[in-house]
């Protein structure tokens, strides 16, 4: 009940405006949001590599209506992929398609994606299609299974409380595509996906297996620790490498479970998101674990 009131408000425009000019709530994001500029984010990725976690970066920001707002957050990936290359961290982006324009244009959104890989190719760095809600679920995996053809840096992402998703693994492991596994965390009806954790986790871990058994270096994106546990058991039982996948939390978010997994030696990146388009991810944070609700509003009356 309470997570389904903060995804709702998730999309309310008078509530964003109300939390995101209070400057207490601005101060409180900085627990999950590494900052409101790149150079913020810069600082964060650097602590995060000092401790042996290379990072995802993720520019805030979703459905854009103006194409002059999808060529600034093209600009502001591009602007992403620029600093890690010039700073040398250890880092790649991860991008939505709904802020490239996906609601204005496919045309426009694909023309985004293509100016970003490009940039993307030149320096090496990877790059993850974020997945968003589900109506846009056919669009996104079409797009990274079109941008595969032409670009080997591209991946995306696969929610497991989706009914669908065990046919669309198929298809993007056939191709060869990154995937990151997640279990979702947008407010999905019941036609389209699971509604309780049980059916969620159960397909998380089905899914979780075929791509460790057949993926290209998949992402295991939790911080469920049964689900870890049941990863790391299944990798070691089936001599898989730990070398050929990585573990992927949230800024923020468990991070003594972020240093066990590098002290035994897993690969573990950080998804560090930055500028000020914080809102939404913020209330699916507090969906996600209503303790953080608690967190968010007790520290905001401190001021
Ligand atoms: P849960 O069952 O939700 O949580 C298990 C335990 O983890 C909880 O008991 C708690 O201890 C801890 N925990 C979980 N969430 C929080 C939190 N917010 N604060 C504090 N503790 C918490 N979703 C998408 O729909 N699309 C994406 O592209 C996407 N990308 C992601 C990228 C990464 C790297 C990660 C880690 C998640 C991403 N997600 C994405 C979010 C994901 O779908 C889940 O909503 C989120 O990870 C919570 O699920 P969980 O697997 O941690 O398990």
């Amino acid at each position: 009940m309470l997570k389904d009131t903060l995804l709702y408000l998730a999309q309310n425009q008078r509530m964003r405006d109300f939390v995101v000019q209070n400057p207490a709530t601005r101060g409180v994001s900085r627990r999950f949001v590494a900052g409101e500029t790149l150079e913020d984010a810069v600082q964060a990725v650097r602590i995060l590599n000092q401790k042996g976690n290379p990072v995802a970066l993720d520019f805030l920001g979703e459905n854009v209506f103006q194409e002059s707002e999808a060529r600034e957050a093209t600009q502001n990936y591009t602007a992403a992929l620029n600093l890690i290359k010039q700073t040398g961290i250890d880092a790649n982006i991860s991008i939505k398609l709904t802020a490239l324009g996906l609601d204005i244009s496919q045309d426009l959104c694909e023309e985004n994606l293509c100016s970003i890989l490009d940039l993307a190719r030149e320096y090496g760095i990877f790059v993850c299609i974020d997945m968003e809600a589900s109506n846009y679920t056919e669009q996104t995996v079409a797009m990274a299974l079109k941008a595969r053809e032409q670009y080997e840096q591209v991946g995306t992402v696969i929610q497991s409380y989706l009914y669908r998703s065990k046919a669309d693994i198929e298809k993007l492991i056939e191709h060869n595509v990154r995937v990151r596994i997640v279990k979702g965390a947008y407010k999905e009806p019941p036609s389209v996906a699971y509604q309780n954790k049980k059916d969620v986790d159960e397909s998380y871990i089905e899914i979780m297996k075929m791509l460790l058994s057949r993926g290209n270096f998949p992402a295991i994106a939790s911080h469920d620790e049964n689900i870890i546990n049941g990863a790391r058991t299944y990798v070691r039982d089936h001599g898989i490498s730990p070398a050929s996948f990585e573990f992927q939390m949230l800024y923020g978010i468990r991070r003594d479970l972020q240093e066990r997994l590098v002290s035994e030696g897993y690969n573990v990146r950080v998804y560090v998101p930055y500028g000020s388009q914080w809102y939404p991810y913020l209330m699916r944070r507090m969906a996600e674990r209503p303790a953080n609700l608690i967190f968010v509003v007790s520290n905001s009356m401190r001021g």
